[in-house]
């Protein structure tokens, strides 16, 4: 076991930090263990790469279906717009698969590390 700063995140995640100390038991080794343990928790005004990431995605996804909505009025207002409609359907269903796939990663991560 040996200690290491731990980042609390704005969004609740957690970062490993810098190695601080070893523990008693690697201490004569001077190598680093694979348990880690806190030794204190730093706040980091700054979201995690992966609610980052989740973040800009779910944006597109409000534009997207910003847009859809609009089509649609235009649509009822007798503008072709159905083709238009159905690509931006599909971009946000492949947007709302890899929000999912960054929300199982997150939760990956946040079992792994601590
Ligand atoms: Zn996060």
């Amino acid at each position: 076991m040996c200690f290491y700063d731990q980042y609390q995140m704005a969004c609740k995640d957690f970062k490993w930090g810098n190695f601080r100390q070893h523990c008693s038991k690697e201490y004569r080794t001077g190598e680093t263990c694979g348990m880690k343990l806190v030794m204190s928790t730093i706040p980091v005004a700054d979201k995690c790469k992966l609610c980052l990431k989740i973040e800009t995605k779910q944006g597109r996804v409000f534009k997207e279906q910003e847009r859809i909505r609009r089509w649609i009025k235009e649509e009822q207002r007798g503008h072709q717009r159905g083709a238009s409609i159905e690509a931006s359907q599909h971009t946000v269903a492949q947007l709302e698969y890899e929000i999912r796939d960054l929300h199982y990663q997150r939760g990956q991560a946040q079992t792994t590390t601590r």
